[in-house]
């Protein structure tokens, strides 16, 4: 295939063209040339006004007048529009048009007016001495080289201007009798021909440095972009969002209202776990992609982190605008996922609080926002809630309490409670769950679940577990020997290497074998930090003692998890045994956990046994060990030894 060669002299023409042309389609050269020629022409028309001035008067006595001072007094006048026009554009930039229209006229202007100002000064070299006759050349060279310094930044006017300079002093060369005026304006082409060499180095390093700026801001905005974006999702991460609350804060300032929700996924970690993060993230795209297709004017949705979203929504705060703006998201993300291996179905909780009710800063309605979302996930799950009055109090009471427990001398106010654990038809005593009980001096007896939660939120608890774990064992120790103990740690107690130190220290001090004690945990505690608590449990199990996992039932519920935990026995929640005898599908779904475990070889305690029919209806499903107020319920340390006294098998007559 033959290449079509464009004529030379075309290509000649549109080298020149490029050359002479604005470059009016890179916005940031223009810009950047007007900004630094708003400086420098200014100074060029006051520098040639001078010159010209200067020349005018060494002639003025030897020309004839009109000659000598017409051309500075016009130009003086002239000079004034263009000068008014930089000077404008130094102090207001132009827009992008202006700008390309105000250097298009330098280019134009720069040769008329240097073949204008060579043609009056060559014109006044007739008279004169040659000191007059030196004036005319140093005025020439010294307006020619500020002409071409001060337009550096405007290549084509350089160019035009070192062109009409050289055909005038060519001319000058090929029409003069005087040896000197050819060897001056042959320096004089030199000097040009450097100058311009000069010229186009210098606009080489200038646009490669526009370049740079342009691919730096460009770079900076991606970088800002990304910092301010959730590259999974989508949406705005929880930079953007706090940044968004900030400036809606600072623009009502006090009046105004809006809603923010914290949304929370139930469910999404059993998804990674069982399906593999690759699936996880999935579920999270389509969860933004979910969330902003819901999302209308003044609502705006941010991924916060895991499997946390946000949102804050300007609209009027009546009570059915929030519930509908809770429903929405929950209903969005209701539907099923569908993932490779088919489609998962999750619920989400949000928590929403309403500014100003709730608090007037971004912490305090964020807090408030979180701990309405905390009451749907514990008794709402996948419903919203709103922050409301009774929460207000509760953190307060919250607060009061936690600092109650700062206070609390932890060996004189925190006891054990015991409650046992049968086995059998027999009810034969194998062990106790150890209970924790506190009695503040200042705010009386405290419910365990709520001093639990407050411990496990602040660096108390490891203390705390310390201190009940010396307590059980303690009581343990007065047991005979085939009664063991069942303790509870929370999510603190396993989160570090040193706290579980602690506990396998208090363990080997107390002399106890490991085989009686079993160490209860929930799937939430094993879910903060998955490889962590394998790690604590393993160091746990090689020690010797056994590992349950508490309240099945109640969280992702998903024996996957079983498989990745040292686990000797589940301890199904009480929210199942309620209903046994009368709901088949609760007794369907008690029986499938029981046979997975016989399964699995692991032993299932079923928590919360009440009543004979209930206990009845267990053992009909296969279920060998139990716990609950039916049996006995949590008893003080002595009333505990009591009751295996009372339990002790009587010994057969010999
Ligand atoms: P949990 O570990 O699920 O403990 C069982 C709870 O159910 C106990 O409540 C017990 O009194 C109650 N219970 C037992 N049988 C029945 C029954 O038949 N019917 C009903 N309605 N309830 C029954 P308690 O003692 O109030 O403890 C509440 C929670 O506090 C515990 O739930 C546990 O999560 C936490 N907790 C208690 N002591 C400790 C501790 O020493 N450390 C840690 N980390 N948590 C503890
Ligand atoms: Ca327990
Ligand atoms: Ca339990």
């Amino acid at each position: 295939m033959k290449l079509r060669r464009e004529p030379s002299n075309v290509a000649w023409r549109s080298a020149a063209i490029d050359l002479l042309r604005v470059d009016d389609d890179n916005p940031e050269l223009v810009r950047a040339q007007v900004e630094v020629l708003s400086r420098q022409l200014p100074l060029l028309l006051f520098i040639c006004l001078i010159n010209s001035w200067a020349l005018a008067w060494t002639h003025y006595s030897v020309a004839p007048g009109l000659l000598a001072i017409g051309y500075p007094a016009l130009i003086t006048l002239g000079y004034c529009v263009p000068a008014w026009t930089w000077i404008g554009a130094s102090y207001r930039p132009p827009a992008h048009d202006e700008a390309c229209k105000l250097l298009q006229h330098a280019v134009v202007q720069a040769p008329i007016a240097t073949s204008i100002s060579i043609a009056w000064a060559l014109s006044l070299l007739r008279y004169g001495d040659s000191y007059a006759q030196g004036h005319v050349i140093f005025t020439i060279g010294i307006t020619v080289t500020s002409c071409i310094f001060c337009q550096l930044h405007l290549r084509p006017a350089v160019l035009l201007v070192a062109f009409t300079t050289a055909v005038a002093f060519l001319g000058l060369a090929l029409t003069t009798d005087r040896p000197v005026f050819v060897v001056i304006s042959l320096s004089m082409l030199l000097a040009l021909a450097a100058m311009v060499y000069i010229a186009l180095i210098f606009w080489r390093d200038f646009t490669t440095k526009i370049e740079f700026q342009k691919e730096l801001a460009a770079s900076q905005r991606e970088n800002l972009l990304l910092a301010n974006i959730d590259m999974l999702t989508q949406l705005p991460n929880r930079r953007q969002f706090f940044a968004k609350l900030q400036d809606l804060l600072r623009l009502l300032g006090g009046g105004g209202s809006f809603v923010i929700g914290a949304i929370d996924l139930d469910g999404f970690k059993a998804v990674n776990d069982l399906y593999g993060h690759v699936a996880g993230d999935r579920l999270l795209a389509e969860a933004g992609r979910r969330l902003m297709k819901i999302s209308d004017v003044g609502t705006f949705f941010a991924r916060l982190g895991g499997d946390e979203f946000g949102v804050i929504a300007q609209m009027d705060v009546n009570d059915e605008n929030v519930r509908s703006l809770g429903s929405r998201i929950c209903e969005a993300l209701q539907a099923p996922f569908e993932l490779q291996d088919g489609g998962v179905t999750i619920s989400s909780s949000v928590g929403l609080a309403i500014y100003p009710k709730a608090g007037l800063t971004e912490e305090r309605l964020f807090e408030c926002a979180d701990y309405a979302l905390y009451h749907a996930k514990r008794r709402n799950r996948g419903r919203a809630v709103v922050f409301s009055l009774e929460h207000e109090g509760e953190i307060r009471e919250a607060a009061i309490l936690e600092l109650c427990l700062r206070e609390a001398d932890f060996d004189k106010e925190m006891s054990l409670h015991f409650q046992p654990i049968v086995e059998g038809p027999g009810e034969r005593v194998i062990a106790f769950e150890a209970l924790a009980r506190w009695r503040s001096p200042k705010v009386g007896p405290v419910a365990p679940d709520v001093f639990i939660r407050i411990a496990e939120r602040s660096e108390m608890m490891s203390r705390l577990t310390q201190t009940l774990l010396r307590k059980a064992l303690a009581s343990v120790s007065q047991w005979p020997e085939h009664i063991g103990v069942t303790f509870n740690l929370s999510a603190r107690d396993l989160a570090s290497g040193e706290s579980v130190a602690n506990i396998i220290a208090i363990l080997a001090a107390s002399g106890i074998s490991p085989g009686r004690i079993d160490f209860e945990v929930t799937e939430t505690a094993l879910m903060q930090d998955v490889s962590q608590a394998r790690d604590a449990l393993q160091e746990l199990k090689a020690f010797g003692v056994g590992i349950a996992l508490d309240d099945f039932g109640t969280g992702y519920s998903s024996l996957g998890y079983i498989r990745q935990f040292p686990i000797d026995r589940i301890k199904i929640d009480r929210s199942f045994i309620k209903d046994v005898e009368a709901d088949p599908s609760c007794r369907a779904i008690l029986k499938s956990v029981v046979d997975l475990c016989k399964n699995l070889q692991i032993t299932c305690v079923v928590e919360g046994v009440e009543t004979s029919s209930q206990w009845e209806a267990l053992i009909e499903l296969g279920c060998t060990t139990f716990q609950g107020y039916f049996f006995g319920k949590p008893m003080p340390a002595d009333e505990a030894a009591r009751f295996i006294d009372a339990r002790q098998p009587v010994a057969e007559p010999l």
